[in-house]
């Protein structure tokens, strides 16, 4: 990503809004989106994108082909053009996008350029022949213009990209809300990354132009219901701007969508697949985690709703509470009742997801099953033993399933110190799973009167 900022980039230095003041005491800094595909494929060229380069030492000797969104400032500077053929035995270089935006760039290279330039429209589907192989490259409407005259705007188009290793991209900035034909376009492209646009945040009254965190997940969620985005892909929001909230709050609102965001100059690798996720929430009582967690899971097709506790058909007010949790959940979710947790994990094909309604009841059953509440101090003592090598079985199983986890438990260390030893002992037990699992997930959420407040990673 040679940028993943707004066309006035963030912090906007005239501004001294929380946003921009956050993002500048924390020394972070993005500049206009632009992004370099295997050294050979440029999308947009921004006035800040060659300089980018020149700062990381990104060298753009092999870039082949430019694809150009949109004419607007932010992502056309041609005088990139006039820099790059002050280089002697330059390879052709081939210029792609709307009528208008490659207006602008031809006077910027002299008659004898190496340079080819070519129009594109919604609907073409172009071969970009390279040294690297053959990418192809369809071209998509973009929702970005009114047709109030902005004819840079009106024309815009995004790129559906695929490498010759086959692996596709959907480069989806400057754009509002996709619309139906747009979204039917897609359909099943099953996208190996999305870089989409997130301009405005929470501001709601910028126009249909750019998405914000109000249209981002609705547009999301029918590239999901198209398959043009699955669990597999990486959606990374660009083109980010101070509308956007400070950047820890800006990744918690992404979060449930299966968004993220990444710093100007990251590498994205799409080689290496996305490894599964297996994140913890934990969260007090009615802090809002088991409806966090399940947010988080209906963005998948496919999930397995993990019940820990035993049924307690005497216990009315139990049946009551576990009837709200299910009336809940989507009816197509499967429901499986399991203490083995481990084996569970084990057994669990990749790219499944599992949701594991809470720790705290199978850390019980655990506790129940090894005879803990014992008056005996030898056997209850033992069951410690039993119980701890199960919560480390627990934890390594975490730590290496196939699955997607997201793994619901409870904080209980934080009140006052229980009454009873059985009280204690439940305590000190769930505070060790809980930072023994917590090793074991990429993510972990902590909830706090239904916020998710995110972990942070470990180095
Ligand atoms: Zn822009
Ligand atoms: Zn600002
Ligand atoms: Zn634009």
């Amino acid at each position: 990503m040679l940028g993943t900022g707004a066309a006035d980039g963030w912090p906007n230095p005239f501004c001294t809004c929380n946003s921009c003041a956050a993002e500048r005491a924390a020394g972070r800094s993005r500049t206009s989106s632009a992004a370099i595909i295997d050294g050979i494929v440029l999308i947009d060229c921004g006035p800040t994108t060659t300089h980018a380069a020149v700062r990381a030492a990104v060298e753009l000797s092999g870039v082949e082909h430019v694809l150009i969104t949109h004419g607007h400032p932010d992502h056309l500077a041609p005088e990139f053009l006039l820099w790059r053929e002050w280089i002697p035995d330059l390879r052709h270089l081939h210029v792609w996008g709307p009528r208008a935006a490659i207006d602008r760039c031809r006077h910027w290279v002299g008659p004898d350029s190496p340079v080819s330039f070519h129009v594109v429209k919604p609907g073409d589907e172009v071969l970009a022949q390279t040294q690297g192989g053959t990418y192809r490259v369809r071209v998509v409407r973009a929702s970005h213009g009114h047709g109030n005259g902005d004819e840079l705007a009106d024309e815009a188009v995004l790129y559906d990209l695929t490498a010759p290793d086959h692996s596709r991209l959907f480069y989806a900035t400057d754009t509002g809300p996709l619309g139906p034909a747009q979204i039917a376009s897609l359909s099943g492209r099953a996208f190996d990354v999305v870089l989409i646009d997130e301009s405005f945040g929470f501001k709601d009254d910028h126009g249909t132009g750019h998405l914000d965190l109000t249209t981002l997940p609705i547009t999301l969620t029918a590239l999901r219901s198209a398959a043009a985005i699955t669990d597999a892909t990486d959606v990374i929001a660009i083109h980010l701007s101070h509308h956007n909230p400070p950047e820890r709050e800006l990744r918690a609102a992404l979060h449930p969508m299966g968004a993220r965001i990444v710093d100007d100059l990251a590498i994205i690798d799409t080689a290496t697949g996305s490894p599964p996720t297996r994140h913890l929430i934990i969260g007090g009582v009615r802090s809002g985690k088991s409806t966090y967690a399940e947010a988080l899971a209906a963005l998948h097709p496919n999930v397995t709703y993990v019940a820990t506790g035993e049924s307690r058909a005497d216990d009315v007010e139990w049946l009551a509470r576990v009837d709200a949790h299910r009336s809940r959940r989507p009816a197509h979710w499967r429901t499986v009742e399991t203490a083995d947790l481990a084996a569970l994990l084990e057994g669990t094909e990749s790219g499944e997801v599992l949701l594991i309604d809470c720790l705290g009841m199978w850390l019980t059953r655990q506790l129940d099953q090894a005879d803990a509440w014992s008056d005996d101090p030898e056997v209850s003592a033992a069951a410690v033993v039993e119980v701890s090598a199960r919560i480390e079985a627990l934890a390594a199983a975490t730590g290496t399933t196939r699955a997607h986890v997201l793994m619901v438990t409870n904080e209980v260390g934080q009140g006052v110190v229980p009454a009873t030893s059985s009280g204690r002992l439940f305590r000190d037990l769930m505070g060790i799973a809980n930072r023994r699992l917590s090793l074991s997930c990429n993510d972990v959420t902590f909830m706090v009167a239904g916020r998710p407040l995110p972990m942070g990673t470990l180095p």
